[in-house]
């Protein structure tokens, strides 16, 4: 008996440690600049804060699958880590641990608070990604090309500052005082992509105004009744019948007994409430619109701590809820309620703290951006989406962008708008680029106002929104303006792999930014992955308890299952990815069968040249093994590993295992020397090259388990080996099915009388499409005679 190159008796999560560990410490995937083109992945930078969860883990296991065949075609691949350290998740991480309000604390005691966090935070986190053994260029933090980085390192923060001030420059960027979405928790204004919507319960009160010409009760229905002191118009549908006559005339409002306009409008709808709907400043986006629209004055009744103000006459230092009672209570002792009814209303709520928006004036920075949006639909149209369906999020993301983009932020740990301004003359004061500034507590880098000569200036305070940070990842990892030749070559950035839920906030705002500097489309491919469910298809979260923890399922069954699984599970076509603990275990047990597989042709001698002779059967299986070489080829190209990795399970199962090892293994061994040398040395080529083909076509799936293979057989690093390509075209007589039929046969006759698959057969009747490989089943088989006719007859 040969001895198998392989020793290890079965594959075992414990042989993936030291082959992550060795590509960490050896700098295997490290990124050099060399003659190769570049394929270049915008990986998205996951928080710190928390360790990655298991969408994470499946999404960035399928973008390594991406980085891994790239590297095989032969591209020099920048597959760069990013950490993300900004922004609100980190200072609400901080409040919640140290048991403070980061508004009421002196800013440098806030950072303070939010540096502790991140400090404990780290690497830990991304552990589970070393463990997958993903291959990013490096697992160092640091400046350079493919290196970790961190969003609020220096170098990144200048870059956020560069853009700032070269969109400043090229007048991209403006102040202005207008009503936004104000988030009351988080103190802080919000833009249009950072408002979820939730059904809440609330109340639809049918309250009287009067019409002020007739006389006559106007009733309107509204679920806001404490915004009544801040209403500009009242309005119906032009062809409203009931409210014609009122057009021009003049509302007076309940209680606060103001003169409103009344008007028509095609925004009222005649089948909504009474029909009648009062306009209010601050009621919700499309109120704010409407003002805008009709050059309405606002009277905002809200201030920045959720309180009513002098606007609102009574409700006056209430609590908005508490207000909204209040003014229910006092319509109703003075008879202006005719009735309440509960409704369900979608309310706009913060996307991170989820409380209710507000809407609120105040000064800030706006990108201009309503101007560009058709040169971002054209972007929208020229992108490569994987898949297609996911490009329509996005263009009717920004058909719904109806205002310019606020990018300053009333917070602390993010990035500093870069600005001074004259305290003598309110000269603004842009510092150059290429270093990172603190206007709140560093000097400006002039000495004297350019305009008036006055020598002391304020520093601005505010930060920028997260998104203004994070719209940055592609500049950063292709270093533009650090390494300008080097952008400009690999620009655009090959691939930006991201979530559905933030094609609106990330993928919209770093194509804007990009246009904005470079007037180019920033990206090629842009593929979006799916949701993760749990094994019942239902969203998995805290509160329902059925998180799955990446680091258990890596414990159990170890990182190459679970690779496996993701690719087998990962069907762009679908929308949802269900995990389950069964399936990543059953990923397993074709782990083992092909470890099996492997450690049996290891014991064979391998034949690397083509020999002269190849024996049908031999040329069968590479022919079949070539079509899945063709259709590997063609989905991978297409971010699919799913349609081909189950075919390639299939292959190794039912046509590998099962059949073809069973016709040859005697031709391999040639014990008796039943065949000649090149019949045998036929047999060995075509073993090891189907494994080695079978083992490349998985690696960028499982690298770890193909690599221990093929180091341990062949003492070559298979990551370096380039993706099999379209050989061994042969013409057979039969097909796999029928080869597989045949085999059944034979072996069900025997079972069936009680013999084992190797006792003899007298006599063995097939059709002659089978004679090419008469000598493989004589021998297989046991048949002491093989005729030919029309049908498969076996007699015992
Ligand atoms: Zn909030
Ligand atoms: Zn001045």
């Amino acid at each position: 008996m040969m001895e198998p190159k392989i020793k290890d008796n079965r594959w075992s999560k414990e042989l993936e440690k030291p082959i992550y560990e060795s590509w960490k410490t050896q700098k295997t995937y490290l990124f050099k600049k060399d003659q190769r083109p570049v394929y270049s992945i915008d990986t998205p930078p996951p928080y710190v804060n928390a360790p990655v969860h298991i969408g994470q883990v499946t999404t960035y296991n399928l973008m390594d699958m991406f980085a891994r065949y790239k590297r095989m075609l032969g591209f020099n691949v920048l597959f760069p880590l990013g950490l993300d350290r900004n922004g609100l998740p980190i200072e609400m991480a901080a409040e919640k641990e140290f048991k403070v309000k980061l508004t009421a604390v002196p800013r440098e005691k806030a950072l303070e608070y939010c540096n502790k966090i991140l400090e404990k935070a780290c690497l830990e986190s991304v552990d589970s990604f070393l463990r997958c053994g993903i291959s990013f260029n490096s697992w160092n933090i640091g400046n350079g090309l493919g290196e970790i980085y961190e969003t609020d390192s220096e170098d990144y923060r200048a870059m956020t500052q560069e853009t700032f001030i070269e969109l400043w420059n090229k007048g991209l960027i403006y102040e202005d005082s207008r009503i936004n979405n104000f988030c009351p928790g988080c103190q802080t204004t919000l833009a249009d992509s950072e408002v979820d919507y939730e059904e809440k319960n609330t109340k639809f009160n049918d309250i009287i105004f009067k019409c002020k010409e007739t006389g006559e009760d106007l009733i309107i229905g509204t679920t806001r009744p404490e915004l009544v002191c801040t209403c500009g118009m009242v309005i119906f549908h032009p062809n409203d019948e009931r409210y014609k006559h009122l057009n021009g005339k003049t509302a007076i409002s309940p209680i606060f007994e103001k003169e409103i306009q009344l008007k028509a409008h095609t925004l009222a709808d005649p089948q909504k409430g009474t029909g009648l709907v009062m306009m209010c400043s601050a009621g919700d986006l499309s109120d704010i619109r409407f003002f805008r629209e009709m050059n309405l004055t606002p009277a905002i009744a809200i201030e920045k701590d959720g309180t009513m103000n002098e606007h609102a006459g009574f409700l006056k230092g209430l609590k908005v809820r508490i207000a909204r009672e209040k003014m229910i209570e006092e319509l109703k002792n003075k008879n202006l309620l005719v009735k309440q009814q509960d409704v369900t209303h979608r309310t706009p709520i913060c996307e991170r703290s989820k409380d209710e928006i507000e809407f609120i004036s105040m000064p800030e920075y706006y990108v201009r951006q309503t101007n560009f949006l058709d040169n971002l639909t054209d972007y929208a149209h020229k992108l490569k989406f994987y898949d297609s369906k996911s490009r329509q999020i996005l263009i009717d993301w920004i058909n719904s962008v109806s205002i310019d983009w606020p990018i300053s932020r009333r917070r602390f740990y993010a990035t500093e708008v870069p600005l001074w301004y004259c305290k003598n003359c309110e000269h603004v004061i842009i510092p150059p680029k290429g270093k990172y500034y603190r206007p709140w507590k560093e000097k400006p880098p002039i000495e004297e106002c350019p305009k008036c000569q006055g020598k002391e200036f304020r520093g601005d305070e505010r930060v920028f929104d997260t998104w203004f940070d994070s719209s940055n990842t592609p500049l950063y990892i292709l270093k533009w303006n650090r390494d300008n030749d080097f952008f400009k070559k690999n620009s655009p950035c090959t691939l930006r792999p991201q979530g559905k839920e933030i094609v609106r906030t990330w993928l919209y705002y770093t194509l804007l930014k990009n246009h904005l500097l470079n007037e180019t489309c920033i990206f090629r491919d842009v593929w979006v992955n799916y949701h993760i469910l749990d094994a019942k298809g239902k969203k998995m979260s805290k509160s329902k308890g059925n998180i799955i923890d990446p680091q258990d399922i890596l414990n159990k069954y170890g990182a190459e299952s679970l690779r496996l699984w993701i690719a087998i599970e990962g069907n762009l076509e679908k929308t949802d990815f269900m995990c389950s603990y069964e399936r990543i275990e059953g990923a397993g047990k074709t782990l083992t069968k092909l470890w099996n597989v492997s450690r049996f042709i290891s014991m064979f001698e391998c034949v690397q040249e083509k020999p002269e002779v190849l024996l049908p059967l031999d040329k069968w299986i590479l022919h079949e093994l070539n079509h899945i070489v063709q259709l590997s080829k063609e989905r991978y190209d297409r971010y699919d590993f799913h349609n081909s990795t189950i075919k390639i399970k299939n292959f190794i199962w039912e046509t590998l295992a099962s059949h073809y090892l069973e016709l040859v293994k005697s031709r391999a061994y040639n014990g008796e020397s039943k065949f000649s040398e090149p019949e045998q040395k036929s047999a060995l080529y075509t073993l090891h090259r189907v494994l080695q083909r079978v083992l490349r076509l998985l690696a960028p799936i499982i690298p770890m388990f193909t690599y221990k293979v093929f180091s341990d057989m062949y003492d070559l690093d298979i990551h370096l080996l380039s993706f099999p390509k379209m050989q061994d075209e042969y013409k057979n007589e039969f097909s796999t099915q029928e080869l597989i039929d045949l085999n059944s046969v034979i072996w069900k006759v025997k079972k069936d009388n009680g013999k084992s698959l190797r006792d003899p057969l007298k006599k063995l009747m097939l059709p002659e499409k089978f004679k090419s490989i008469e000598s493989d089943l004589k021998v297989t088989h046991n048949v002491e005679e093989i005729s030919y006719g029309e049908k498969i007859e076996v007699d015992l």
